[in-house]
């Protein structure tokens, strides 16, 4: 099993080495999905957030300048017959971190689910919520859960996210209790975070025993306090995903769409270092421009690109891997003690 040292050697490979390891988890990525890259249709839902982390234009101190917009009950459900229109199974809502998406999503979810007979992944990424909150949606249909610890060192989790790590880790162990699909993830290139920091990071994922991991090239955005700082290592990027993949054959890792805002040709070489998801924009024009994830200036994936990337990879689209997972049992445990391992 692979450790902290071993993971960091791993990340500093460049050039034929480099090269050879994202072939070693291209074949890791074939032994157990095949070709197949799963495609995900995502709408945010709002822009407001109660969070104040330091590198996200839509801070809670930015609220007053931006110009907020939530959307309702009806409006999701409209977008999820778009995504069902486009033959995509898995619906995925995001959005700012604010109590009031518990009732909008967890009302639509069964109209959402009724487009599809039932034969649809909803996915959420709206953050932390009490417990409560996590059983009403899942009770309501949600399959699976996003939530980024962004950083595993507790120091650097509260400067950045101005909360602790362990109210996340709570989240995290609600949302696995629940029986959820929970995907989580990390930052590349935070300020004062080295290789070893990764490397820990990506361990510390594993531990979790959740089922998709992410990581995404940090993208200095307009209006934050990181705005002057230098954007996260494609390359070490592209190595943390390689090395995602051997930590956790059967996860779900995406080829994020902030590998392409930081290089042209970042999320075709996300596939080819072993990612297996990609995610299509399906927020409405209007609303779309007004969600701030890396300023206004933010790479949107659509429909045809998404193919075409995926198609010169060499692999094909599927849907959802987690029907299966609408009323499953429980995932696998998360350590009770998790505040070590940073
Ligand atoms: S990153 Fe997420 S939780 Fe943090 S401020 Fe932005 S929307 Fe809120």
């Amino acid at each position: 099993m692979l450790d902290e040292q071993d993971v960091m050697e791993l990340l500093l490979l460049r050039g034929a080495e480099q090269e050879r390891l994202f072939e070693r988890a291209r074949a890791v990525r074939q032994e157990v999905f095949g070709s197949e890259v799963v495609v995900r249709g995502v709408s945010e839902i709002t822009n407001q957030c109660r969070v104040n982390c330091v590198f996200c234009p839509m801070r809670r101190d930015n609220t007053r300048h931006n110009s907020d917009f939530r959307m309702d009950t009806e409006r999701l459900v409209d977008i999820a017959a778009s995504v069902r229109a486009n033959d995509i199974d898995v619906v995925f809502f995001q959005g700012g971190e604010i109590p009031q998406t518990t009732r909008v999503v967890g009302e639509a979810i069964p109209a959402v689910r009724e487009l599809y007979d039932g034969d649809v992944e909803i996915l959420l990424n709206l953050g932390n919520k009490r417990r409560g909150e996590y059983e009403y949606l899942r009770e309501q249909g949600a399959t699976s859960y996003i939530l980024k610890f962004e950083t595993s060192d507790p120091t650097l989790n509260e400067r950045m996210r101005r909360e602790t790590l362990e109210s996340r880790l709570t989240c995290l162990r609600d949302l696995l209790d629940l029986g959820y699909r929970v995907g989580t993830g990390s930052i590349i290139g935070l300020p004062d975070q080295d290789v070893a920091s990764v490397a820990r990071d990506l361990v510390f994922a594993r531990d979790l025993g959740v089922h998709m991991c992410s990581v995404a090239p940090f993208v200095p955005a307009p209006d934050t306090p990181l705005a002057g700082h230098q954007g996260g290592d494609v390359e070490l990027t592209l190595n943390a995903i390689a090395v995602s993949r051997l930590l956790g054959p059967s996860w779900l890792i995406p080829s994020v769409s902030a590998l392409s805002k930081r290089a042209g040709e970042g999320q075709y070489r996300g596939l080819m270092a072993g990612a297996n998801v990609i995610t299509v924009n399906f927020t409405p024009d209007e609303q779309r421009d007004r969600y701030l994830i890396y300023g206004r200036d933010r790479f949107v994936v659509k429909r045809d690109y998404a193919r075409d990337v995926i198609a010169r990879a060499g692999l094909t689209p599927r849907g959802s891997v987690f029907l299966d997972a609408t009323a499953g049992p429980a995932a696998p445990c998360l350590p009770q003690h998790t505040s070590g391992a940073a």
